[in-house]
């Protein structure tokens, strides 16, 4: 397969469906719902919704109603939840397809209750309470009114209350306990004034792989499920990585001492060598920085070999010189592995000055998903299959 395309990223499935299944233990009695935003983090949304559905989760989370509205077009029936907030216009989509929204105040219970309600519908809806992230939900202090102003909307059903943890660290930081307690206070005293919670949630990857406890009904983890663990986490739950990126040699050439390469000319090779040009740049979701501040690497022939001259939308170079017998059509891989050596996606992200998140989300539209299944024992990666039950 490698030939067919310019620039490619592997979707392991099998690994995916590990992690799924390890997510599952961590998460002992509670739900787990993947959050496949943003593309499922970048490994292709509608075909990691398939899976998710064939593997029987009660519910997807997503970034918009479009992202909802696609993987309903590819047949996925799960129940599905935009996590952040919609614009009105979104809202006939979402009505027509039984998506479920999240609610972060009083005024949008109200006008999204009454904008239902004209369409003759009823929607399912999660109170967000903002616990600490500062971002989207109700503080704390109104959610009791909030809580209330969403119940006296007929159109609006009141099918969860959630939370969102900033902390990347999870429960290795304090500050998850302080807003998990704060959130655990809310619950308590919506109860206590007669409503009825339907389902909580509150833990993303990090606050479930750090042992956040109680988790509620449901967690709701992204990238762990793509094997990649938000900051300073241990690799202790053997998570595997589930996407490799990958490119071919479509030119080489032979340069003296002294030549610049690329824009700018700000890399200048200081012996004869021989460059590679693949062609995967930053609109494919190579980092520019990776190019510009010199610390980008690939693997080709089992080899590491540094990126060199600055990162071009559709093109980079490589330094190829101390690796006997590069070819044309060459398999390069930026992210993975490749005989002895691998690149992951968290020391890319380093690399590149940014969050590991960033890396996966940015691999850009023409890079070809190809999704497959491991079963290579010789790579290290045969495993236990998880059985759908
Ligand atoms: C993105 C997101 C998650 C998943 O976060 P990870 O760190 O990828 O596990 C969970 N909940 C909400 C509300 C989100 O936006």
């Amino acid at each position: 397969m490698n030939r067919d395309h310019r620039a490619w990223a592997e979707i392991d499935l099998t690994a995916f469906r590990h992690n799924l299944s390890i997510a599952r233990h961590c998460a002992g009695a509670a739900e787990v719902w993947p959050v496949l935003k943003a593309n499922a983090y970048g490994h292709g949304a509608c075909r990691m919704a398939q899976i998710c559905a064939e593997e029987g989760v009660e519910r997807i989370g997503v970034g918009d109603s479009h992202e909802a509205l696609e993987m309903r077009e590819a047949g996925v029936t799960t129940p599905l939840l935009v996590l952040g907030t919609v614009i009105d216009a979104e809202v006939p989509l979402l009505l027509r397809h039984h998506i479920e929204v999240g609610i972060h105040s009083e005024s949008r219970a109200h006008s999204l209750g009454q904008l239902v309600a004209q369409h003759g519908a009823r929607l399912g809806v999660h109170l967000k309470i903002d616990c600490g992230m500062g971002r989207l939900g109700v503080r704390p202090e109104a959610a009791l009114r909030v809580a209330q102003a969403l119940l006296n909307e007929p159109a609006l059903e009141l099918r969860g209350v959630m939370t969102h943890f900033p902390a990347r660290e999870g429960c290795l930081n304090p500050d998850t306990a302080e807003h998990h307690a704060l959130f655990q206070s809310v619950l308590a005293e919506l109860r206590a004034s007669g409503i009825s919670v339907p389902m909580t949630h509150c833990a993303n990857s990090a606050a479930l792989f750090t042992g956040l406890q109680p988790l509620g009904g449901a967690v709701r983890p992204g990238i762990a499920l793509f094997g990649v663990l938000p900051d300073a986490l241990s690799a202790e739950h053997n998570l595997r990585p589930v996407l490799s990126l990958h490119t071919q040699v479509v030119f080489l050439k032979d340069l003296p001492s002294g030549a610049p390469v690329g824009y700018g000319g700000r890399w200048v090779s200081h012996r004869p060598t021989r460059i590679a040009t693949l062609p995967i740049g930053y609109n494919d979701g190579v980092p520019y920085r990776l190019g510009s501040e010199g610390r980008g690497a690939v693997l080709i022939r089992g080899r590491r070999c540094p990126i060199v001259g600055a990162i071009s939308m559709d093109y980079c170079t490589i330094d190829v010189g101390h690796v006997p017998g590069v070819d044309i059509g060459d398999r390069v891989t930026l992210i993975g592995r490749d005989g002895a050596e691998c690149l992951s996606v968290a020391e890319v992200a380093e690399a590149a000055g940014t969050i590991p998140y960033e890396i996966t989300c940015s691999i850009g539209a023409r890079v070809r998903r190809v999704w497959c299944e491991s079963s290579t024992p010789q790579q290290g990666l045969k495993h236990k299959h998880h059985n759908p039950t």
